[in-house]
């Protein structure tokens, strides 16, 4: 089996937390080579995120990586995070730029991930391990897809040892990144961002956001399931567990499961891999 990790979200009430605990005590069976955990822009869910990565760490005995976003944090901000999460025994983070909500907020010091990156670096040289996103279908932001994929590869030169993609349906677009960013001379892994199907209207509204497409064949089918829980959830572990197939026999070096703190999903997937 090839390397899996998953990623969380910070629970922010006691039953979000105990549905946290369930799920990580289903999926730890899996043998994740780590978990990560979001981080809200603007500061908002800051000390969620602390509170869960020391949790996933202490009670689960999982190497837990926070993800770490520098739009609209200050640098002493983020220092006095990266000191917090090295002395929890973090050895691995995920740098990202992150969001601003519309309208709110001014952009942090750091501008873009790869300035993240390089501080990192500067504060704690090889320490930490460093992940950061890669947008297979281009960023939304991005002035075009060729801009997008020089930027990947400043955040690689900054230091960052691997990646993570977007979500995505489409495996092309992950092979055809892949390659664009080896013609480029960028070496790291990178990891393909699996989306498992449980909700598809969520699935749907998420994907309008971050510019993850979803194939027209998926969405009429899914339409035509309509309210049948059941075949939403069969054909859409289906289709997820022959994407998964497809990448790791192309080469993909792991799955990184956005779970959305639910087993199930991700189990249907992983129950059709092995
Ligand atoms: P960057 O790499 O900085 O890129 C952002 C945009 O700026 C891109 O369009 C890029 O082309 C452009 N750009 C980069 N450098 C330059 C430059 N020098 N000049 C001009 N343009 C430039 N969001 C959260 O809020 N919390 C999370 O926990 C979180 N986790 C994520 C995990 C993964 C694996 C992924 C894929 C995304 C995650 N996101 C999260 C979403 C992410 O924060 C957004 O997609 C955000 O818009 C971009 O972040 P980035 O780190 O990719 O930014």
């Amino acid at each position: 089996m090839t390397a899996i990790s998953f990623e969380f979200f910070p629970p922010k009430t006691d039953e979000q937390r105990a549905q946290l605990d369930r799920t990580v005590a289903r999926l730890a069976r899996h043998r994740p080579e780590f978990v990560s955990c979001t981080f809200g822009a603007g500061g908002s869910t800051l000390s969620y995120t602390a509170d869960t990565v020391r949790h996933l760490l202490q009670r689960h005995g999982l190497d837990a990586a926070p993800h770490l976003s520098c739009v609209g944090g200050s640098c002493e901000e983020i220092a006095a995070l990266l000191d917090q999460y090295r002395a929890l025994g973090c050895r691995r983070i995920v740098a990202l730029r992150g969001d601003l909500p519309s309208g709110m907020g001014q952009p942090g010091e750091l501008r873009y991930a790869s300035d993240l990156v390089a501080f990192i670096r500067k504060r704690h040289g090889d320490h930490f391990r460093i992940e950061v996103a890669a947008y297979p279908e281009t960023h939304p932001q991005a002035d075009d897809a060729l801009a997008d994929l020089r930027h990947f590869r400043a955040k690689v030169a900054a230091g960052a040892d691997s990646a993570i993609t977007q979500y995505f349906y489409n495996a092309d677009a992950y092979f055809h990144f892949v390659d664009a960013v080896r013609a480029l001379g960028v070496e790291v892994p990178i990891v393909p961002g699996i989306m498992p199907i449980s909700n598809f209207s969520q699935l749907r509204r998420f994907s309008a956001q971050c510019g993850a497409e979803i194939p027209r064949w998926v969405e009429k089918k899914m339409q035509a399931l309509g309210d049948d829980v059941e075949a939403v959830r069969e054909f859409g572990a289906d289709l997820v567990a022959k994407l998964c197939r497809r990448l790791v026999e192309g080469g993909a070096p792991g799955l990184h499961f956005y779970t959305l703190n639910l087993a199930r999903p991700t189990q249907a997937v992983l129950a059709r891999l092995q």
